[in-house]
């Protein structure tokens, strides 16, 4: 029915200004987080606009979260619009919650300035522009005439920065996204128009303290130095741990590509007195750090903390009388969209018809919202695709180009029309 496919586009095209002022009135709400501001402000805009577009709409706060408070409720709002039949079920699901504007802003960060075919602003690609595309995608259909014979669902969820708990992890412990209820989940994160991310890697964050022996700074051979046992930890990972970890690749289509080796970093080192005080001569006897690690898929957590172990065994056993404690701080597996899902395959259809080139499937380096839907709702058919570039986020100026923001529409509008059976793109 390619009429009805132009009839949809055309729409998109007619909305394309409501579309740009939709996502500007997003970033003028400044969810900054943490701590979590404005979220129910947010949450109604996205909810009135909705409501105004024939959605049932519900929110959903997290109440039993420890994050929800009076001054900082998670608010999350969750829009249903059943055609004739409750599945297959689409969810469209695009955080709202934003990082701290930060310095370097020629503009105001929560200005919502629209200005030479972009939309400025703390959020803007991160990620208010898709939620717009995931709104205006839906409206196009809606306004087209067509009745759907599934579902489609939009959330705005909170708290995606800080690990998402209260948010997409929180409504699939609701089993409001869940397997044999949700078909598939769309989440329109800034990966570049014509890219679908299917996956990321797994993060294992750990906090290492190296304990020694106190002794006086003028004699250090009668202590031992916690910081120079953080010292040979650093050693060990510098000269053994990198040189193996750029020997391995990924066979997921990590970007950039340096990131299709394993990585870690150390995020932060503290050890001895305190400065900001009048420091006495000691030799330190206690060292923290805190170290990230990024593992594939193919080594496995199980794999990466073993090896994270024997390596401070031997800085320790490098430095007698010194040893150490480790806490594991935040471990996330990396997930995959299997490569036959029907949900790239539409994707990647509404890509080719609506930018006339081929999709590239990327995974992400880092790791976002998709994992909940992977592990606590049971929904393996999740990807992210949405507009905006994916090396803005999180930077000062940050914009999405209004030319990709609409061609997303259109691509997110042709997808939910082949996921729900209502057309073959
Ligand atoms: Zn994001």
């Amino acid at each position: 029915m390619p009429d009805l496919i132009d009839k949809v586009l055309r729409e998109v095209e007619a909305a394309a200004d409501e579309n740009v002022a939709f996502a500007a009135d997003l970033i003028r709400v400044p969810t900054v987080n943490p701590p979590g501001d404005a979220y129910e402000d947010c949450a109604h805009v996205i909810g009135d606009r909705l409501h105004a577009l024939g959605f049932g709409v519900e929110y959903l706060a997290a109440e039993d979260r420890p994050e929800h408070t009076a001054r900082y409720p998670r608010v999350n709002v969750l829009g249903t619009w059943r055609g004739s039949r409750d599945r297959p079920l689409v969810h469209l699901n695009g955080h709202f919650d934003v990082v701290p504007a930060g310095d370097g802003w020629t503009l105001d960060p929560f200005g919502g300035v629209v200005r030479d075919g972009k939309v400025y602003g703390r959020g803007s690609c991160d990620m208010k522009a898709g939620i717009a595309a995931a709104v205006y995608a839906a409206a196009a259909i809606r306004r087209a005439g067509v009745t759907l014979p599934g579902t489609v669902e939009i959330s705005g969820t909170v708290d995606e920065e800080s690990g998402g708990f209260a948010g997409v992890a929180w409504l699939a412990e609701q089993k409001r996204l869940a397997a044999g209820r949700t078909d598939c989940v769309i989440i329109p994160e800034p990966l570049n128009v014509d890219r679908i991310c299917v996956g990321h890697r797994g993060v294992y964050w750990g906090e290492l303290t190296m304990r020694g022996r106190i002794a006086h700074g003028s004699m250090p051979f009668l202590g031992v130095s916690a910081i120079e046992g953080i010292g040979r930890v650093l050693q060990e990972i510098r000269e053994r741990l990198q040189p193996a970890l750029a020997e391995r690749t990924t066979a997921v289509p990590v970007v950039p590509d340096q990131a299709r080796h394993p990585t870690v970093n150390i995020n932060a080192i503290q050890g001895g007195q305190p400065f900001g005080v009048s420091q006495s001569p000691c030799v330190a006897d206690e060292c923290r750090l805190v170290f990230d690690r990024r593992f594939l898929i193919e080594e496995g957590f199980d794999l990466a903390k073993s090896e994270m172990i024997a390596l401070f065994e031997r800085a320790v056993a490098g430095l007698p009388g010194s040893r150490y404690d480790l806490r594991d701080l935040l471990v996330v597996h990396p997930t995959r969209t299997p490569a036959d899902s029907f949900l790239i395959a539409a994707l990647e259809r509404a890509i080719d018809r609506v930018l006339d080139r081929p999709a590239t499937l990327v995974a992400s380096p880092g790791t976002y919202d998709h994992k909940h839907v992977d592990r606590i709702a049971g929904v393996p058919h999740c990807v992210a695709y949405g507009p905006g570039r994916l090396e803005l986020a999180h930077q000062p100026d940050e914009w999405c180009g209004i030319d990709d923001l609409v061609n997303a529409t259109k691509v997110m509008a042709l997808a939910i029309l082949q996921l729900t059976g209502a057309v073959e793109i």
